[in-house]
């Protein structure tokens, strides 16, 4: 028996350590495609810590930058800005030329453009997926080549487009965003993100089985996932970066208010699909073939009568379209 057992046991421990190994895989592509490895520098920084600790009046040290991130504090200091950014993922094809904003702590910029303008490279580069080629890509004021990824990636939550889950439990996947989390900070999470209701309906709550093969989540839902799972990880810097596909619009909405609450208090980065996101962003850039050409408010954007207005006027309408199908007009 013992010697059936030995060998058992020990594939119980293989088995264990393939998921592990897998959930790790799953953990690396969970945002976007493939990750190219960028190396930390020799004897990097995390971000917020300061080699000097005198940093030069006048320059970004004096604007209140943060020291390392700890938990609840809120986007104070977190400010990002791409400068002047050129990127290519081959050396043949440009995707970003020259590109420069700043996201101030704690505000909102949202980007729209048409598919393949280069949206979600904004949200891999700040991620650090990969290094630009020209300008550089700061958070408080530090290049994000110079410091940690690790670090980097802590001071980040993403909401991806696609969110894809673990074969594990509801809980296993919100706590994700914060290992060691209690079940009542897993709820309180999944209660902001107006998930907690839908989840206590399922016969095994937040023990039920998600994933491939475990209960099939629409993609509003788990999005609303993704952002539990954000918000217990309670990063300063939030990326959102919101489905392509079509929500009815009371699903939309609700989305639309978890992101409001999930961004407040944080400097965050919104790719947007559906301009009804961006109405309230503190700017909103607009994308064509890599470059911004056009940046405002929603307002001074409407008032310039360009792409964005253009954009703006054809949703209108074709939601009208759709209300009017619905009413049956
Ligand atoms: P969508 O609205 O459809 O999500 P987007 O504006 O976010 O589009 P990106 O995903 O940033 O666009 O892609 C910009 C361009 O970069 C596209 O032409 C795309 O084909 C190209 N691209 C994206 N990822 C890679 C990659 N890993 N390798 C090579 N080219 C890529």
């Amino acid at each position: 028996m013992i010697q059936l057992y030995i060998p058992l046991n020990f594939l119980g421990v293989l088995y264990r350590e393939i998921k592990q190994s897998l959930t790790d895989l799953d953990k690396m592509f969970t945002l976007m495609e493939k990750e190219r490895e960028v190396a930390d520098k020799p004897g990097a920084l995390p971000l917020g810590a300061r080699p000097h600790p005198n940093p030069p009046p006048g320059g970004e040290g004096g604007r209140g930058e943060p020291g390392p991130y700890r938990r609840g504090e809120g986007a104070g200091g977190w400010t990002v800005r791409f400068e002047h950014v050129t990127f290519a993922y081959e050396p043949a094809r440009t995707i970003l030329h020259d590109v420069s904003f700043e996201i101030p702590a704690g505000k909102t910029v949202a980007v729209v453009g048409p598919s393949g303008s280069g949206k979600s490279t904004l949200a891999r580069l700040l991620y650090r997926f990969y290094d630009v080629q020209q300008g550089r890509i700061t958070i408080a004021g530090q290049d994000v080549r110079e410091v940690t990824q690790a670090s980097v990636r802590q001071a980040i939550g993403i909401v991806p487009q696609d969110t894809v889950l673990f074969n594990d439990t509801v809980e296993y996947n919100i706590a994700y965003g914060r290992p060691g989390a209690s079940r009542a900070e897993v709820e309180e999470a999944a209660r902001a993100a107006r998930i907690h209701d839908f989840i206590a309906s399922t016969p095994k709550g937040y023990g039920t089985m998600v994933g491939e093969r475990g209960l099939k989540l629409s993609g509003g839902e788990k999005q609303r996932v993704a952002i539990a799972r954000t918000l217990l990880k309670d990063p300063p810097i939030l990326i959102f970066d919101e489905a392509t596909s079509a929500l009815d619009s009371a699903n939309e909405r609700a989305i639309q208010a978890e992101l409001k609450s999930a961004a407040q208090n944080k400097t965050a980065l919104v790719i947007a699909h559906r301009l009804s996101t961006v109405v309230d962003a503190h700017e909103i850039l607009v994308m064509e073939a890599g470059r911004i050409v056009e940046r405002g408010t929603h307002q001074q954007l409407l008032a310039r009568s360009g792409r964005y207005a253009d954009m703006w006027a054809l949703q209108q309408s074709a939601e009208g379209e759709r209300f009017a199908e619905v009413i049956g007009m």
